[in-house]
């Protein structure tokens, strides 16, 4: 192995990759449902206000939310058809989401799009483009693109780095989208640049997507021009190289303060598909409402890299690729590193989805855990100097309001402390409840 690549220095674990089941399969384009679920909260922030009534008819691409005050991103219309319900929708983390529903017109064509050239644009204009798109971090916990694009004016901003790690096993997404789409990413990474009026990029992949460092690299020499330097980083495998602040640290050598952000070392983090959507807002003025997400695990007939509409449910998706197999245990929505289980198929695509997982019995651990036996394991696999098993433990012991000191509000949730520990210990929700203490 290339002992020389890129990656960052605490902790960090190697899981089985499992990505063989889709990493060769190109994205496949899948036949619109007769109906989309869109949620009016796919990002951080606040739920969106709905701008339709029942029985409106509504076109693809149409804006149908909008959050007036506060952090959010607007919501479109995935297909062409009528409002048919205004709700609520479920979420993998059971909350009960505010959402319209579209029945779709079978006989409405699909929209299409021409490029325009965005190089006479000003930086308000592309960031009011990004916004309007309703783009948001795609893949992780949807911090909307247009705010993070706008640092304070005291932030010294000289570096972009574009996240095409996909450390999360099993996902494929990101590294097909790479494979198949590099002009547009390339291209929409010069208009992040533009927008943040610096030169210099990054885009961090992980070592293990040869194929997919290689075609960025021709495509950046093709694409070569004065005011853009743009650098492709082959990144050491190692889990969560993916996360932001590691992938910071992996790619400049710098370190985020505890509690700052990435800006206050001169960092914007985007992931490579969000580059793609700013191409797609910027260029052929298309708003996000259609993804690309892994379909993959031993439980499901078909494993697919799918290209879908916001708001396709999972039944729709599941029957489209023949249905699952009879040994299902487990569905994931995400990695199994940091996603969620679900137990309905009803939840629909959001824009912060990157994959479905169907996992079968033997893809999963379902050991009873048992008492911490001290082996310090996670505290050696935390990238984040955390004492998972201490937190742990006050929490079980109902002193969770005293685990502040330990820092629980650092933890990102990766999941390297419970994937490394012999007694099979809940670490991260123990944690989360530590950390809804520490927030109170
Ligand atoms: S889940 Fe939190 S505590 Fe556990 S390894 Fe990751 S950052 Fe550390
Ligand atoms: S890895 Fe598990 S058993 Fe070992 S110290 Fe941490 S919590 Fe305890």
């Amino acid at each position: 192995m290339n002992t020389s690549l890129l990656t960052f220095a605490k902790g960090g674990v190697h899981p089985n990759e499992s990505k063989t089941l889709t990493e060769h399969l190109a994205i496949e384009l899948m036949p619109l449902p007769e109906q989309v679920e869109i949620p009016l909260l796919q990002h951080f922030g606040a739920p969106g206000k709905p701008l339709v009534n029942k029985k409106d008819r509504v076109q693809e691409g149409d804006l149908i939310g909008r959050v007036e005050n506060g952090l959010g991103a607007n919501i479109h219309a995935s297909v062409t058809g009528h409002v048919s319900n205004i709700g609520f929708s479920s979420s993998p983390v059971a909350l009960q989401i505010p959402s319209i529903t579209i029945t779709r017109d079978p006989d409405a064509q699909n929209k299409t799009y021409t490029p325009q050239d965005w190089k006479g644009l000003t930086r308000q204009d592309l960031l009011q483009k990004v916004k309007e798109a309703g783009i948001v971090g795609i893949g992780g916990a949807g911090f909307p693109t247009h705010v993070k694009l706008s640092p304070p004016p005291n932030a010294k901003i000289d570096t972009l780095i574009l996240n095409g790690a996909e450390c999360e096993p099993y996902l494929t997404t990101d590294h097909r989208v790479m494979l198949e789409q590099p002009e547009e990413i390339i291209a929409g990474t010069k208009i992040l640049l533009r927008i943040l009026g610096i030169e210099q990029a990054y885009i961090g992949i992980e070592a293990n997507k040869k194929d997919a460092v290689e075609i960025l690299k021709k495509t950046v020499q093709n694409q070569k021009e004065n005011g853009f330097r743009i650098q492709i980083n082959p990144l050491k495998v190692k889990y969560p190289q993916g996360s932001e602040k590691q992938l910071i640290e992996s790619v400049t050598g710098r370190k985020v303060p505890g509690f700052g952000l990435p800006f206050d070392i001169g960092v914007i983090v985007q992931n490579v598909g969000t580059a793609k959507a700013v191409y797609d807002a910027v260029v052929l003025n298309k708003p996000l409402y259609e993804k690309v997400i892994t379909i993959s695990g031993k439980g499901i007939n078909r494993p697919a890299n799918l290209q879908v509409r916001i708001g396709t449910r999972l039944n729709d998706i599941v029957q489209y690729l023949g249905g699952a197999r009879p040994d299902l245990a487990k569905i994931i929505m995400g990695g199994p590193m940091m996603g969620f289980a679900v137990s309905s198929l009803d939840l629909p695509v959001t824009k912060t989805v990157s994959g479905v997982l169907f996992l079968t019995q033997d893809e999963i651990d379902t050991e009873p855990h048992g008492p911490c036996i001290r082996c310090g394991w996670c505290l050696e696999a935390c990238p984040m100097g955390l004492a998972p098993n201490e937190i742990g433990l006050y929490v079980e012991a109902g002193r969770a309001a005293e685990t502040a000191p330990l820092g629980p509000l650092e933890c990102f949730e990766c999941g390297c402390c419970a994937y490394v520990c012999p007694a099979k210990r809940p670490l991260v929700q123990l944690i989360r409840l530590a950390k809804l203490k520490a927030k109170k």
